[in-house]
């Protein structure tokens, strides 16, 4: 290791990248201390600029995504890098440097063969943008929440057992004067008060709070899954699914990695021909990397797209939430205006602007439209279910 004296430069810092991983934790955090972190107004300019054509970030990004490296770092040293890369990703912003540049000065063939990779392919990834069909959802918010069941409550005509359950439960809130937890907001769900918290300490004082306070309510943490995806039109045989997974590995090259990977075929339906739709549950990681690679994976000789599955049933028939074109009973409707007609023969199918949504009934886009304020509010219940932050749905 090369010795640091207080002249070191950044650069011959991040060399010691390659070094085992713990040593690796302490390589940064003295790379940190030599940009006298926090940067300083008076010397920002200038160590941006050191900064520039170094890739930091993405070492530290093929760092902290190490599970490995991640159980060894302490909760303090991962905090600060947390803190340390958003503060660069903003100033990276701020003053337009190309932090991210692969400088002249590294030269590949002092990498390994893993950081190689990992650099190769983001340098490619930069080019590329994220397909026009995913979309984003960083601007959902997503708290932690806590459902409360009060039994024997009745659906009313202006009232659903959802609204009544939030009031109750806002009112009791509201007149306490314990000190419960900060709470965000309490919402109807549709028979329970979604209370949305501040933080996960907030949502354990409030549960033992209701818990003891009002033990004939039913209060709960709702339970997290993994993601879930979905690959389309693929061979599959059902009695072999281990080694259709084994094979998934080896042909997205991550059998080295597969012990940070988990996946489970949850259940499959019928393709194109005798092709299968694979409902596959993710790890968190595993999510992560398929969208890192734009979603596309390969299955045998086959790239496919992967997309991000939620269990939102939008009927094609009549246009409705919450059941399969399959189990629909109702009228077919048109998605366009919520017209009986089929909408092959709907009269404004080509002016979209005319279009009016059956669901949320505002002009301008159609049922299927997933800027639609009612799948909006589905999607994020969903998404609160899920172990993972979703800043893009691939679709
Ligand atoms: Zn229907
Ligand atoms: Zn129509
Ligand atoms: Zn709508």
């Amino acid at each position: 290791m090369a010795q640091k004296t207080p002249e070191t430069e950044p650069l011959q810092i991040l060399n010691d990248f390659k070094t085992p991983k713990k040593e690796a934790i302490k390589t940064l955090n003295e790379f940190i201390d030599h940009l006298q972190f926090p940067l300083e107004e008076k010397n920002k300019q200038e160590l941006l600029i050191k900064l520039d054509g170094l890739p930091i970030i993405r070492f530290i990004d093929i760092m902290v995504k190490d599970s490995e490296w991640a159980s060894q770092a302490s909760q303090e040293t991962i905090k600060r890098i947390d803190y340390f890369l958003t503060i660069l990703k903003k100033h990276k912003e701020d003053e337009q440097i190309k932090i991210l540049a692969v400088p002249r000065e590294i030269k590949l063939d002092q990498m390994s063969n893993q950081q190689l990779r990992t650099t190769l392919s983001l340098e490619y990834n930069q080019t590329k943008s994220y397909p026009k069909t995913w979309y984003k959802v960083d601007h959902m918010e997503i708290r932690p929440t806590i459902l409360v069941r009060i039994e024997n409550i009745k659906n009313k005509k202006d009232e659903t057992i959802g609204q009544q359950t939030t009031r109750i439960v806002k009112e009791y809130l509201e007149n306490t004067e314990d000190d419960i937890g900060r709470i965000v907001s309490i919402e109807p769900g549709r028979e329970v008060a979604k209370i949305k918290c501040l933080e996960v300490p907030d949502r354990t004082q409030l549960y033992n709070y209701l818990q003891t306070k009002q033990p004939q309510w039913i209060s709960e943490i709702p339970c997290i899954v993994n993601p879930q995806i979905l690959i389309q039109n693929v061979k599959f045989d059902a009695r072999d699914a281990n080694n259709w997974i084994e094979r998934f590995f080896i042909k997205n090259r991550l059998n080295r990695e597969k012990r940070r990977f988990e996946m489970k075929i949850l259940h499959h339906t019928k393709g194109i021909g005798q092709l299968r739709n694979l409902f596959i549950e993710v790890c968190p990681s595993l999510r992560e990397l398929i969208q890192s690679r734009f979603g596309e994976m390969f299955v045998g000789l086959q790239m496919v797209h992967v997309k991000d599955y939620f269990n939102i049933n939008l009927c094609r028939k009549c246009t409705m939430y919450g059941h399969t074109t399959t189990r629909c009973n109702k009228i077919t409707k048109c998605p366009y205006d919520g017209e009986v007609h089929l909408n092959q023969g709907c009269p404004i199918i080509d002016q979209p602007s005319k279009w009016r949504c059956p669901n949320c009934l505002k002009f301008g886009h159609c049922a299927w439209d997933v800027d639609c304020q009612v799948y909006q509010s589905r999607l994020k219940a969903e998404i609160e279910k899920r172990n993972f932050k979703y800043t893009w749905i691939m679709n």
